[in-house]
């Protein structure tokens, strides 16, 4: 019989897992927050995620949980574990995705190289470690930010006063010192229960307005010693923390050559979108290979560069299949990706990923085709 997977979450990331899925001769299907989602594609449950009866019964109809996003809470992770439900990646590694405050303590313990950190539970240690860090900081809230939602730069405590007032009792903000990076890279690694791991090339991360716009793969002008420091921190934290299915460390790269960890995703990732359609095994069919413990795949790339483009927001007019047959025949060598979205600004709606062997054809046509969707 056919191995079921389910998804917890039926965003694009469940989408995108759907044809590997098929390919591999996986069942899969998805608990979704509403109908219509992205990945309703899959056979569909609609239910509430941090429900504990509702994730258990789901449970029920598959072999092996997984996640399009890391919003399940642990009680209900924990309730899964002792009903003997395989879920990868397991509550003790996702603890370290769903909170900032936890994965700046655990990382400091395996001496991976981060950005100087403090916990700040009220407005005056927060006072104080802007003091300490010529008069700024980075203040986040710990839980539930996503792209650039919960991160704020800060040049006295006061302009996070409202944060401050949020908090539950012995709750707390992270404070990180401002980061001089020069870009901003991204490092994978999918790692199996049995502890088998298989290592992505480092890329580069543009963001806009705190979203991801651009991935280029590999980092331009990473040698091989950047490479090799940035896959020793992938796998590090891999083991470190025994995660289980794709891992994206995101990174900064500083002007004095200094690798810094930002923050962990436990899932396939947006900085992994090119390996689709760029290495020999995409981040989605290795993601399921993982949590299905199965044989992980080579990630070599299958030419020089891969360029990723968002398509965020969508056309201003019209709609996504209008726009599809121009992007497609201006740019043949392009590979489009929709995610059943409507339009909104600044959503992810999709992404285009050119390949090639010249960085600026590469990036020009990866930008030629998402502008179709603009
Ligand atoms: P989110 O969880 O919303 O993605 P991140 O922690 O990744 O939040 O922060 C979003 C962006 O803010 C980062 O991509 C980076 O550009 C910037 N940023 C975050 N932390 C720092 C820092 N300590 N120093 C400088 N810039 C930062």
């Amino acid at each position: 019989m056919a191995l079921r997977v389910g998804v917890i979450g039926a965003g694009q990331l469940a989408r995108m897992m759907i044809a590997p899925a098929v390919e591999l001769g996986l069942e899969i299907s998805v608990l979704a927050e509403a109908e219509n989602m992205s990945a309703a594609l899959a056979a569909t449950q609609v239910g509430d995620y941090r429900d504990e009866q509702t994730v258990r019964q789901f449970a029920t109809t598959v072999d092996v949980i997984t996640f399009d996003h890391e919003h399940v809470p642990q009680s209900v992770l924990r309730a899964l574990e002792n009903d003997g439900v395989r879920v990868h990646p397991g509550p003790d590694a996702l603890q370290y995705a769903q909170d900032k405050l936890v994965m700046r303590q655990r990382l400091a313990e395996l001496g991976i190289p981060q950005p100087e950190w403090a916990r700040v539970a009220t407005t005056t240690e927060l006072d104080a470690f802007i003091a300490e860090h010529g008069g700024r900081a980075v203040v986040k809230t710990p839980r539930g930010g996503y792209d650039g939602k919960g991160v704020r730069v800060v040049t006295a405590a006061a302009e996070a006063a409202e944060w401050f007032e949020a908090l539950a009792d012995g709750d707390a903000l992270l404070a990180e010192e401002l980061v001089p990076f020069v870009r901003e890279l991204a490092q994978q690694v999918a790692r199996r229960p049995s502890g088998e791991m298989a290592v992505y090339p480092i890329v580069e991360t543009v963001q806009r307005d705190g979203v991801c716009a651009e991935v280029l793969a590999p980092a331009p002008r990473a040698g091989e010693r950047l490479a090799e420091a940035t896959a020793h921190i992938g796998t590090a934290i891999a083991q470190g923390l025994g995660v289980t299915g794709m891992l994206a460390v995101e990174l900064f790269e500083t002007d004095d050559q200094r690798i810094l960890v930002n923050e962990l995703a436990m899932r396939p990732h947006n900085s992994g979108h090119w390996s689709q359609d760029g290495a020999i095994t995409g981040q989605f069919e290795q993601h399921l290979r993982a949590v299905a413990d199965l044989p992980l795949g080579e990630t070599t790339p299958l030419r020089e560069w891969s360029v990723m483009v968002n398509i965020l927001g969508g056309p201003e007019d019209g709609t996504m299949a209008e726009r599809l047959p121009l992007a497609l025949g201006d740019q043949p060598g392009v590979k489009v990706h929709t995610y059943g979205k409507a339009p909104r600004p600044g959503r992810k709606v999709g992404h285009v990923t050119a390949v090639g062997d010249d960085l600026d054809d590469t990036v020009f046509a990866a930008r030629a085709a998402a502008n179709h969707f603009a």
